[in-house]
């Protein structure tokens, strides 16, 4: 999802100015991309038909960043179909608060159920009881234990032979005797819904009316997992989501229909086997996780408070006519250092953070004053016309700045390259970074 995404997002990024032709062809990668990732067909038409007509019908095409307007969109309706906000537990305003873990067999149930005690004893230093009411394997009860033991949380048990509504009854009188404040019920699961099973939950709630109930889904099952969520919530009418498995290689499809189908919200995320692999679900985070933007969106805000959309206006014009010269050359320097200099930029990129060779490139404050100390030295009609400069100008130069002569001539024939470069794309707009950074 994020690798199909990525593409269909940098293609836009790499033109100037974006046509509704353009939004449209990026939009059909993103309806493919999701589609593929196994997100509900519903709920990728509606999030498409929404990119789309904020995309065009905005101010978006005319803006200097088109493209990436129309990433921060997409982040934005991402995380909105995801619920936005990130959704806390549910508490009894009495003690016990009791949490209910359904889902089907080999879902998490167990794991996540020992996950949330470890947190809750962590957090709020609470004293939970387990109820081992999966009795259909005998292990299930000895796997219980051997969470709780972790945990450091005792385990109401009953064996296998007691009706699970009997054992969630006790244990359930037995929390209120130990003033115990959170009760986790571990159910049974199958490895499909059946009636059965919907009954025996059905009748734990009743009796139990649990604060919580927890459908914990294996992320890795895409589709079904929508489909399971859909059955459980229609069912029981479930509080909330744990999407589990999440360090796998998931393709992340499960995370976006869930909460629009269900209209649930998923509360917590698995991210591995261990007691403390359990994170708080944050739709914001996942959605740019999907997007793959490492912190592309923090860019893009850093580049609009900081950009000067003037002097990029004026750059623009520069460039088409092919004017550029070295004073514009610092003027460039200086934006790329306030915006916190090359390396942050690029690092900040989706992609480049993985380039080799990316930490040699060496633009600070200190390499910055040194080219700005050869441009100085340069007389107003050298600055404008490098052609100028001739091997005894250049010498002259590099004396006057105190510079090598090399470094002046790698100066010079970096700034020609990017002028060649900038004439290049010389009828396009001007779209900020990209353009400036030649992407
Ligand atoms: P239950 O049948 O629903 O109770 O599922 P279990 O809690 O027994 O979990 C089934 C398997 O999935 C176990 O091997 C767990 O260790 C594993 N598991 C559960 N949650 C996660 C998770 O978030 N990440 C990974 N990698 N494995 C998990
Ligand atoms: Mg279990």
């Amino acid at each position: 999802l994020t690798e199909r995404l990525q593409n269909a997002m940098s293609k836009l990024r790499r033109k100037g100015k974006i046509s509704e032709t353009d939004v449209r062809e990026a939009m059909r990668e993103i309806r493919l991309a999701l589609l593929e990732a196994d997100v509900n067909f519903g709920v990728v038409k509606d999030f498409v038909k929404t990119v789309r007509e904020r995309a065009i019908g905005s101010e978006v095409l005319e803006s200097l960043t088109p493209a990436q307007q129309i990433v921060k969109i997409v982040d934005e309706e991402l995380t909105k179909v995801m619920g936005e906000e990130a959704t806390a537990l549910n508490k009894s305003p009495h003690i016990p608060t009791i949490i209910m873990m359904v889902g089907l067999q080999g879902a998490g149930k167990t794991t996540t159920a020992g996950k949330l005690a470890y947190r809750l004893k962590e957090n709020d230093q609470a004293r939970p009881l387990f109820i081992a009411a999966d009795v259909y394997r005998p292990a299930a009860i000895e796997q219980l234990q051997v969470v709780a033991q972790q945990v450091g949380a005792p385990v109401f048990e009953l064996g296998t032979d007691v009706d699970p509504r009997e054992i969630v009854r006790q244990g359930l009188a037995q929390a209120v005797e130990n003033k115990n404040d959170y009760v986790i019920i571990d159910t049974a699961g199958r490895l499909q819904i059946d009636e059965k099973l919907m009954q025996e939950l059905a009748d734990i709630k009743e009796l139990a009316q649990p604060s919580e109930i927890l459908l914990t889904v294996d992320a890795m099952t895409g589709q079904n997992a929508v489909n399971v969520a859909e059955s459980f919530n229609q069912q029981l009418d479930i509080t909330g989501v744990v999407l589990t498995k999440l360090d796998g290689d998931t393709r992340g499809g499960a995370a976006l229909s869930i909460r629009a189908v269900t209209g649930k919200p998923i509360k917590f995320t698995g991210q591995g086997e261990k007691l403390t692999d359990l994170d708080v679900f944050h739709p914001d985070r996942m959605a740019d996780r999907i997007l793959g933007m490492g912190d592309m969106l923090t860019l893009i805000e850093k580049a609009q408070t900081d950009y000067d959309e003037e002097k990029a206006n004026k750059l623009a014009e520069k460039m088409q006519e092919n004017t550029f010269d070295f004073n514009d050359f610092i003027d460039q320097l200086d934006q790329v250092q306030k915006m916190g200099g090359i390396q942050d930029i690029l690092k900040m990129m989706p992609g480049m953070n993985n380039v080799p060779g990316l930490d040699q490139i060496q633009m600070g404050p200190k390499e910055t004053g040194h080219m700005k100390a050869v441009v100085s030295s340069m007389t107003p009609a050298e600055r404008t016309d490098p052609d100028l400069l001739n091997p005894s100008r250049r010498r002259r130069i590099a004396a006057g700045a105190g510079r090598p002569i090399q470094e002046v001539n790698r100066m010079i024939k970096q700034f020609k390259e990017s002028r060649k470069m900038m004439s290049k794309m010389s009828n396009g707009n001007f779209d900020g970074m990209d353009q400036m950074f030649g992407q």
